[in-house]
């Protein structure tokens, strides 16, 4: 039963596949990265009974590859996200997300007087903590949990 439920979200020929996002996090890593515009078959599923998780949700794209630097935007919303490569029904890659020193755009500044909150531009925020995270903004200071993150 187990393996048969695999089957079905993992049977991809060429692309990637992300699993063990938490189920709460799974549009957020759809909005990352911006899979809504993206003319590719993909596959979604949520709410997938996890060992380690409870609940876990998994997205495949077919035929698409992304950059390490795109990949690692993921990193902000679902750390322990994997991310596996597949060629030809094989896993031939696993990346590791690595949460970047600088994050541009994405997420919003938690301070409404925020200038980024205020004027068209682009929100720029400091890595200033890991595990958990935390996020500083460049602009006014203000420093963010990552309970307090919220995407654009
Ligand atoms: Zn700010």
């Amino acid at each position: 039963m187990e393996e048969k439920r695999e089957m079905l979200v993992t049977a991809i020929k060429d692309g990637t596949v992300i699993d063990h996002i938490p189920a709460e996090k799974l549009f957020e890593v759809v909005s990352i990265l911006g899979l809504e515009g993206l003319d590719k078959e993909i596959t979604i599923g949520n709410n997938l009974k996890s060992k380690k998780f409870g609940r876990k949700g998994i997205i495949k794209i077919s035929d698409c590859f992304f950059a390490q630097e795109d990949l690692n935007r993921i990193a902000i919303v679902a750390p322990q996200a994997k991310v596996n490569i597949i060629r030809n029904f094989e896993v031939t890659e696993k990346r590791v997300l690595e949460i970047p020193d600088e994050i541009a755009g994405l997420v919003r500044c938690v301070n409404p007087k925020c200038i980024t909150n205020n004027e068209p531009m682009t929100p720029r925020y400091r890595v200033v903590g890991r595990s958990p995270l935390q996020l500083k903004c460049r602009y006014c200071e203000r420093e963010m949990s990552a309970a307090e993150i919220k995407l654009l």
